[in-house]
């Protein structure tokens, strides 16, 4: 798989400070920040600081310590926002999983029950 990152999608201009944001928790290497149109209480993005389009790109391509990171930001997120009934964790990728910006992010919702992950 090819995967050629477009550095204008709208999580890079966030990313240099082009789009202002709702930070909840920033490291070295992720940023996580209110989503614009919520779909739950809880509706933080979790995204890597490095180039990457998506999970599978993530997964194959970024370092150790990015992963680490960025795994690590999405366990402050948890731990900061009121989801100990619990939440769900989402990466929509390209065409199928109707993907909208192509810089890899996890949706982490919570905050009301979410219903069946998929509709029939
Ligand atoms: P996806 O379909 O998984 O690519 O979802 C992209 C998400 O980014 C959507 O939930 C949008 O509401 C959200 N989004 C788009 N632009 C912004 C922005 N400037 N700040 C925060 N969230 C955004």
């Amino acid at each position: 798989m090819e995967y050629a990152y477009d550095d204008q999608n709208i999580f890079a201009k966030i990313l240099r400070g082009e789009i202002p944001n709702k930070t909840v928790y920033e490291n070295d290497h992720a940023l996580a920040f209110e989503d614009i149109a919520p779909q739950a209480p809880v509706h933080v993005l979790v995204i890597p600081k490095g180039p990457y389009m998506s999970l599978d790109h993530f997964a194959r391509d970024a370092s150790p310590e990015e992963q680490a990171g960025f795994f690590q930001a999405v366990a402050s997120v948890c731990e900061m926002s009121d989801l100990a009934e619990g939440f769900r964790g989402i990466s929509n990728t390209r065409a199928h999983g109707v993907q909208e910006v192509p810089h890899y992010h996890m949706h982490i919702l919570g905050g009301r029950p979410l219903g069946r992950m998929l509709q029939p």
